[in-house]
């Protein structure tokens, strides 16, 4: 339980990172604040149904698969949460959203109404089904025949109100509650037939996902276009998360809470590879870091024990393996499986 509340994705930790470094001044910082707390509550969403997906009677034969993006002709279709059973798969797709949410099937549309504001939106029922429809010409693109399966919208904020405004039937057989989902499955694994039919076996199925799977790489500064210079450089406070704290000799002291720590430039770096580029110079690791010697930032950057590339004036520091230090997701987002 404690572990999905503490998933982020990669995205969100971008939008993190730009937030913290982003004066709210700027232009930008609104719309940067308003993607972050959705992107939170998207995630939070989609790690909620963990746990309703752990108490599934039987368990899960193979592992969960989170986020698989695939190409489909020119295009890429990327789907939340897909299960895979021996004779058939359950798409489903998570939606935290609050206020009370009209389904209107008829229209194609959902009607989110939260305090008195009245938003439209993509109807997810019909995304769901279009996201069914995609795997499985994907599928038979990849010549599995014969592997069908089911989908469903999953509502995961327990304090939505769920409405059907037309067609009551589809919102029933299509959008499920948070807590009905183990029952939900539960009786449709124990319904459904199992038949032989598919050319693939799931495990062979679940290879092909992992081996097509196309990360979405965003470059989080050109999608905002924000250049990197207008970013707020030095170190953060871990503990008050102010910028910019002051280089002591072997340790940074904060100017806002006094908190010192000997490690806080590890946060900052994984920032910089999150926005700027996933490695970084002597030179870049002074101006960032706010360190008045490249004698200091040389040692620093060596008790790291990062791999390092080019000759030692132009060296350059490889982020990455702070990541793997650090035990945060894996920068370059593989699909995220469950066991
Ligand atoms: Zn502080």
């Amino acid at each position: 339980m404690e572990k999905r509340n503490q998933y982020r994705s990669l995205l969100q930790y971008k939008l993190h990172a730009l937030h913290t470094r982003l004066s709210p001044m700027h232009e930008k910082y609104a719309q940067v604040e308003v993607d972050l707390g959705k992107k939170r509550s998207g995630d939070y969403g989609e790690a909620s149904i963990d746990y309703y997906l752990s108490q599934i009677n039987g368990g899960i034969p193979y592992p969960i698969i989170r986020g698989a993006r695939l190409q489909l002709n020119q295009y890429h279709f990327q789907m939340d949460t897909l299960l895979l059973y021996p004779s058939f798969f359950i798409l489903l797709e998570t939606k935290h959203l609050t206020g009370t949410l009209f389904f209107d099937p008829d229209f194609q549309q959902l009607i989110q109404i939260k305090k008195d504001d009245e938003i439209s939106r993509q109807d997810p029922i019909l995304q769901v089904k279009m996201q069914y429809n995609q795997f499985k010409r994907w599928l038979s693109h990849h010549q599995v025949d014969g592997y069908s399966g089911f989908c469903f919208v999953v509502i995961t904020n327990q304090n939505a109100i769920v409405k059907a405004l037309s067609n009551p039937a589809i919102v029933q057989e299509y959008v499920v509650r948070n807590p009905a989902l183990t029952f939900k499955l539960e009786h449709l694994i124990a319904n459904t037939q199992p038949s032989h039919t598919s050319s693939h076996s799931a495990h062979e199925i679940f290879s092909l996902i992992c081996e097509h799977h196309v990360p979405r790489n965003e470059n989080i500064l050109k999608e905002f276009d924000i250049n990197p210079m207008e970013l707020i450089t030095g170190v953060t406070c871990p503990k008050c998360n102010e910028l910019a704290m002051e280089r002591l000799p072997r340790r940074w002291r904060c100017v806002h809470c006094n908190h010192v720590s000997m490690e806080a430039h590890i946060q900052t770096l994984m920032d910089y590879s999150l926005l700027i580029s996933s490695s970084i110079t002597t030179k870049e690791v002074c101006r960032f870091l706010h360190i008045p010697s490249m004698h200091i930032a040389r040692q620093i950057m060596k008790s790291l024990f990062l791999e390092k590339t080019g000759s030692t004036v132009n060296a350059k520091y490889c982020l990455k393996s702070l990541w793997k230090q650090q035990n945060a997701p894996q920068i370059e987002s593989g699909v995220r499986v469950l066991p």
